[in-house]
């Protein structure tokens, strides 16, 4: 059994990135990121830290803009407004999931496509199912892949379960691993699938991206597949200082010693997301090069 090690294959990504960043750099360009978060959700707060602090590190410009809690609709809409209009700024993100009386679409319908670092305004989806390369496609799903890739997990042909749907993970992920070049054979399993455990022995490759702390148990899993984790799970924890630890949501010691390799939480998927955040940004600024000589 084999622990994938996210945290290597995205300090390699990252490595790869920094040329890029230097290439940038010699022509008077660097890449900026602005990260909006909204309220004080704590998840979301440590992921925004981790997303400017990557940034610091790789010597690429950040902004972190914090609004109130009970910031309305038309304070968000403006922040991206004046974001897409400046110069410095060639990505932008808003932290999912804002508070209830923000529309989360109404935003991403404004951040100009160019800018959706993230990968989920509509043009970047209609790009990515077009596999059009020129788009943005969504940090976790190609996370994913490239961990697939990069630890030469054979996917083409692959019977691959993705468990979960939404636009962030699941959704972007099945079309990913369906693309030319990865060419997986996809089910899509959600809340509504049948006989899950079922389908998912089945499976070669299986993507755990649901939300519940230990859901994949071994009964899942047939011998030798590939779990990857994405799940992130707070579960209290009296002797950790913070008061908790993170899981994902395969109830690890019981499936690791059936797969051919899988990873952790943390240190799998969630370094690899940051870390194709970076290369997203760097993208964005790379393509503004283009457009502007
Ligand atoms: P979500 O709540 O939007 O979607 C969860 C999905 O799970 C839904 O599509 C739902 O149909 C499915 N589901 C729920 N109960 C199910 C059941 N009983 N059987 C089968 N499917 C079921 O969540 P999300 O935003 O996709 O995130 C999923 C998990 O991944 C969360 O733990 C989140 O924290 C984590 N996440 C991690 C990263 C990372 O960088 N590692 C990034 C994004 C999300």
């Amino acid at each position: 059994m084999t622990i994938l090690d996210g945290k290597k294959i995205a300090a390699d990504v990252l490595a790869e990135c920094q040329e890029e960043i230097e290439a940038l750099k010699a022509k008077g360009v660097i890449p900026g990121l602005a990260v909006v978060l909204i309220g004080e959700d704590p998840a979301s707060q440590v992921y925004v830290n981790s997303k400017v602090r990557k940034c610091g590190e790789m010597g690429i410009y950040s902004r972190k803009i914090e609004l109130p809690v009970d910031a309305t609709q038309e304070e968000v809409l403006q922040v991206v407004r004046d974001l897409n209009a400046e110069e410095a700024i060639h990505g932008i993100l808003v932290q999912s999931p804002p508070p209830p009386q923000i529309d989360e679409h109404d935003i991403i319908n404004l951040i100009d496509p160019r800018k959706d670092v993230d990968g989920f305004h509509p043009v970047n989806v209609g790009k990515l199912v077009m596999e059009d390369p020129t788009g943005f496609v969504p940090c976790t799903p190609s996370g994913c892949v490239r961990l697939l890739r990069e630890s030469g997990i054979e996917t083409s042909g692959a019977n691959v379960v993705v468990i979960g749907r939404s636009l962030i993970v699941g959704k972007p992920l099945a079309l990913l691993l369906m693309a030319k070049g990865v060419n997986a054979t996809v089910t899509v399993a959600h809340s509504r699938t049948k006989d899950l455990a079922a389908l998912c022995r089945q499976a070669d490759i299986i993507v755990a991206a649901i939300g519940k702390t230990g859901f994949v148990t071994a009964d899942f899993v047939k011998e030798g597949a590939v779990v990857i984790d994405v799940g992130i799970n707070r579960v209290e924890d009296a002797t950790k200082k913070r008061g908790f630890r993170l899981v994902g949501d395969v109830a690890y010691d019981e499936v690791a010693p059936k797969c051919h390799a899988i990873t952790p939480v943390p240190g799998g998927v969630g370094p690899m997301t940051i870390a194709l955040l970076i290369c997203n940004t760097v993208k964005a600024a790379g393509l503004r090069v283009q457009e502007n000589s």
